[in-house]
């Protein structure tokens, strides 16, 4: 039986930080893994997944507003799409996370949570999470 699961997330914004720690740690309890590692895997060009600071949602702002200062938006870019600058976020916060699980839940720290990244929505996108036991 395959353990990979797949979340669907809808995102509403050209750009946005959506946190989806609560739906993960109850892919873990459903799954009835205890302890293990966590896999957060996202297919996608224009998007990416990263830890950081969930208490204060302004961080997650200024995380946006910075890369948006690394990457313009508009640039000598060459690809037809247009959205260059959202391929190169999604290359520099990177496609993965993974995350040791214990007494059936991720084990982040205090003020950690886990970040689906939006660089080029509004779109529906797919988050993989695959449990590794033992
Ligand atoms: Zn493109």
């Amino acid at each position: 039986m395959s353990n990979l699961h797949v979340m669907e997330i809808k995102t509403t914004r050209k750009e946005q930080f959506i946190d989806i720690t609560a739906g993960i740690n109850s892919l873990i309890r459903k799954a009835g893994v205890s302890d293990g590692l966590c896999n957060i895997y996202v297919p996608h060009t224009t998007a990416a997944v990263t830890i950081n600071e969930g208490a204060d949602p302004s961080v997650v702002d200024d995380v946006l507003m910075q890369l948006n200062t690394l990457v313009p938006e508009n640039n000598a870019y060459t690809h037809a799409e247009g959205n260059s600058a959202a391929h190169i976020k999604s290359i520099l916060v990177g496609a993965s996370k993974m995350v040791p699980v214990a007494e059936g839940s991720l084990q982040l720290g205090t003020w950690q949570k886990i970040f689906f990244c939006e660089f080029d929505g509004p779109r529906h996108r797919k988050v993989f999470v695959k449990l590794l036991m033992g």
